[in-house]
């Protein structure tokens, strides 16, 4: 049985001119998504990210995991303090769903 624990994935491609950024719907694993990109994209991307945005629960909560400043990993107390431990950023957001 497959442990792979699924996440929301954001999948990002380049050309020259322009970006496009996919949103997902549902929790998967990063193959599925990278496959999902390959699928969809509408033109022969040389690059293409696929990141790990959180899990499906969070997601739903529109909580952010990100850090404001930086955009590292980070996770929010519930009052929606943060401390970046890449750059040192700490401070409060607050989530407007
Ligand atoms: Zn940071």
């Amino acid at each position: 049985m497959s442990t792979i624990e699924k996440k929301m994935y954001r999948m990002k491609a380049q050309t020259e001119t322009i970006t496009i950024t996919m949103f997902p719907k549902v929790a998967t694993t990063h193959e599925e998504s990278e496959n999902e990109a390959k699928k969809h994209l509408p033109f022969e991307t040389k690059p293409f990210v696929v990141e790990e945005i959180c899990s499906e629960e969070e997601w739903k909560e529109g909580q952010p995991n990100f850090c404001p400043r930086c955009g590292s990993r980070t996770s929010f107390d519930d009052n929606g303090f943060y401390e970046c431990s890449d750059c040192e950023a700490q401070g409060h957001v607050s989530v407007e769903i």
